[in-house]
């Protein structure tokens, strides 16, 4: 399969699996839009020189978030994709902060790439805090999240400037529009 024909199967599967799922935000804008946003954060940030990290990105929520198996990625996109897909997937059947803490303790084992997609995926979460914020999180929430999120990316550096501004970025902008909103 060339580049482009897996990035765009990888985006044709997520676009079906995901299909009426919205983001928790006030906008509820389609979930595909994380997936795309997180995929280009990642595309831009190595150069467009991955086409498996690309695909991953566009596949990252599908074993959390739908009836998707891990046997089904692996068939369709191999183990390497599969791989990355199932690093940047939490237990669901764990509850919800002991997840949480589990991410934190486990981002410094994941490997160099699935660490570019956890700081790709948290970036495009705090950037969504601020543009479309969740109708039921009050600001106490939303600066948990923010902290949540450093914490898991202070585990995950040193493997991409570029991607990392991008996080850095959104976490100034966050807090200052928090700032804004207390004053
Ligand atoms: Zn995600």
């Amino acid at each position: 399969m060339s580049d482009v024909s897996l990035i765009m199967q990888a985006a044709d599967f997520a676009a079906r699996r995901h299909a009426g799922q919205r983001r928790k935000g006030v906008a509820a804008e389609p979930y595909v839009n994380h997936l795309l946003e997180v995929a280009a954060l990642l595309a831009d940030a190595t150069g467009g020189n991955d086409a498996a990290l690309i695909a991953a990105a566009l596949l990252h929520d599908s074993l959390e978030d739908t009836a998707t198996e891990y046997e089904e990625i692996d068939a369709r996109f191999g183990p390497d994709i599969a791989a990355l897909v199932a690093a940047v997937t939490d237990d669901k059947s764990l509850p919800k902060a002991e997840r949480k803490r589990r991410q934190i303790e486990s981002a410094p084992n994941a490997t160099s790439r699935a660490k570019l997609l956890k700081i790709a995926d948290k970036t495009s979460n705090v950037r969504a805090l601020i543009v479309s914020p969740p109708t039921n999180w009050d600001l106490a929430r939303v600066v948990e999240y923010i902290d949540w999120a450093e914490q898991v990316v202070a585990r995950c550096r040193g493997q991409n400037a570029m991607l990392e501004r991008a996080f850095d970025a959104a976490v100034t902008d966050a807090r200052a529009a928090i700032a804004k909103s207390a004053a």
